[in-house]
């Protein structure tokens, strides 16, 4: 079975949640993952020095690099520079459209950071972000596991965690494994053993 599936944004919260559903591809379960990305992260403000494993000092330009590299050594993914303008459709049958773009999708991830919210489609779900000092900040309002309608899940600060790179890991994690579960049916984690790929 093939599910396509939209993510939207592709900073640290977008690529954590197609590196979880590349890490899921089995026999019997494949994707097809486009990541649309408009390149204003605030990633690209960063040097890490606070998140585990991440090498001391690593720029968000490298994270970004080496994630999207780990994610293609297990499915290849389709990384598209631009804008998502609006979203239509329902879960199983969803259109992102941008300028001169155009992707169909049984899923969407929405990992959009907490700057703007600016894809029409959606109704009121934009909130104010109550975590970050700065002015201005949203959020997207959901239900459930991190779901804004049926089929379309945040991920990431735009889910209105607390802005550190591991928070919006964590986010997109739970936003891919509900994803997972949705399919399946039955709650699913990612997880692997030392042996599971040998
Ligand atoms: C100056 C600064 C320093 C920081 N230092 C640290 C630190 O030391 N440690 C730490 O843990 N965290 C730090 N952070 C916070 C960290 O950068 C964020 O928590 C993290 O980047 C959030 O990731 P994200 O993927 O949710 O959002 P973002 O990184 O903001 O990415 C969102 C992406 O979505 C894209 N996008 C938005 N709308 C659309 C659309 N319609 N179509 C297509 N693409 C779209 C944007 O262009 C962007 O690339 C810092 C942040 C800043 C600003």
């Amino acid at each position: 079975m093939k599910k396509t599936i939209t993510i939207i944004g592709g900073s640290i919260a977008g690529l954590t949640a197609a590196l979880v559903l590349a890490s899921a591809k089995n026999d019997e379960l494949d994707f097809d993952i486009n990541i649309i990305d408009s390149g204003k992260p605030d990633l690209g403000a960063v040097a890490i020095y606070n998140s585990p494993l991440f090498p001391r000092g690593i720029l968000g330009k490298d994270i970004i690099e080496q994630t999207l590299n780990q994610i293609n050594s297990l499915l290849k993914v389709n990384y598209i520079k631009g804008q998502i303008e609006q979203i239509s459709g329902s879960k199983g049958a969803f259109v992102s459209k941008g300028q001169d773009l155009e992707f169909k999708s049984d899923y969407i991830i929405l990992a959009t950071g907490a700057s703007s919210f600016n894809i029409d489609g959606l109704g009121d779900v934009v909130k104010p972000h109550n975590l970050m000092n700065k002015p201005n900040k949203i959020r997207l309002e959901y239900s459930g596991r991190q779901e804004v309608k049926p089929g379309i899940y945040v991920a990431g600060t735009a889910s209105g965690v607390t802005s550190m790179v591991t928070t919006a890991m964590g986010s997109a994690s739970e936003a891919a494994c509900a994803i997972l579960s949705d399919i399946k049916g039955e709650i699913v984690v990612a997880h692997d053993t030392p042996t599971s790929r040998k």
